[in-house]
């Protein structure tokens, strides 16, 4: 009981907080002080889905609240390509930067329309092995499996990873015990995962496949989204796993691997590249260097300032259920 009631004063306090903060004299302060070096802000989305998707799925964003996002966005910000926003002259106003990770099909059903009716400039960093074997990577086929109604159980007690309860409602609570699973199963080694992640899809059937799954695009959807002309395509690595817990070696390769695809895919250059999940460390960042990319990015919710290393670019991450306020904040530094 006393630790709810200091849940909830803590609550009010950051509510309080957060409203004083954004509050225009006080934010219009905050953003003159943080604008003064002109950092790099750079947004990091994953996908897109229908306003009446009922998808726990963190990296889905409805694409009414993206509209209202970049409509918002815009008030302040002139939003360009990183190329533009890294060489280009500096306007009267800061730059923003769009990037969406991985290459699920949102970009194409909802994203591409938008891109070509608002003439947004975008970077999207696709991950290649899910496009090159039309198959969603583990993470996507386990969020699909675990919608729709009703509670799961599933029990991983036996390898260590814990009993999760997922459901029975759709909302905020489940989406975030969905992430805490992916999360704890990302830092299982690959080879041991496979058997982790058949034993997760056993346990949630009967699945009922949602609506609007997550997965990658087809080759010729990636193709008409590279052809658009406000689309820049990074690269995500080929097999999305966790770079700097696999071997350097296995990691080079598939960073190169995603690049020589997306080259031969796209016919475009790809010089942009973003580590899956944002694991990285010294060697994979001279690896990226040395690979001859021009920047890297990871995902640490910050500002990214003019002097940083140009591979280890600071965003910040944006999902499902995520508080426009909470954004503001952190787009002046907190
Ligand atoms: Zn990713």
């Amino acid at each position: 009981m006393a630790a709810r009631i200091r849940q909830l004063a803590r609550d009010a306090v950051k509510s309080t907080v957060l409203a004083l903060a954004t509050a225009p004299p006080v934010y219009g302060h905050l953003q003159r002080r943080a604008w003064r070096d002109r950092p790099l802000s750079i947004l990091c989305f994953h996908t897109l889905g229908g306003d009446a998707d009922l998808m726990d799925a963190w990296t889905v964003l409805p694409i009414g609240e993206f509209r209202r996002l970049v409509a918002a966005l815009r008030e302040d910000y002139d939003i360009v390509s990183l190329d533009q926003a890294l060489h280009g002259p500096a306007g009267t106003r800061p730059s923003l930067v769009l990037t969406f990770d991985d290459g699920d099909i949102g970009l194409y059903d909802h994203l591409l329309p938008l891109l070509r009716s608002e003439e947004l400039p975008v970077l999207a960093y696709i991950a290649t092995g899910q496009i090159a074997e039309a198959t969603p990577y583990w993470f996507d086929r386990i969020v699909n499996a675990l919608q729709g109604p009703g509670e799961r159980r599933i029990d991983l007690a036996a390898d260590g990873l814990g009993l999760w309860t997922i459901g029975p409602e759709y909302g905020l609570s489940r989406c975030t015990v969905i992430g805490q699973l992916l999360n704890r199963l990302k830092t299982v080694a690959p080879d041991r995962r496979e058997a982790l992640v058949a034993q997760v899809l056993e346990q949630a059937a009967p699945i009922t496949p949602p609506a609007s799954p997550v997965g990658p695009m087809s080759l010729e959807q990636l193709r008409e989204f590279a052809a658009c002309p406000h689309v820049t395509i990074g690269a995500h690595s080929h097999c999305h796993n966790l770079l700097d817990q696999i071997p350097l070696a296995e990691a080079a390769a598939s960073i190169a691997l995603s690049r020589q695809l997306l080259r031969d895919w796209t016919r475009q250059d790809v010089a942009h590249f973003a580590y899956p999940n944002s694991n990285h460390n010294a060697e994979l960042r001279a690896e990226v260097a040395r690979q001859g990319f021009a920047t890297a990015t990871v995902l640490d919710d910050s500002l990214a300032p003019r002097d940083q290393d140009p591979f280890a670019l600071s965003r910040i991450n944006i999902g499902r259920y995520n508080r426009l306020d909470r954004l503001r904040l952190r787009l002046v530094g907190y």
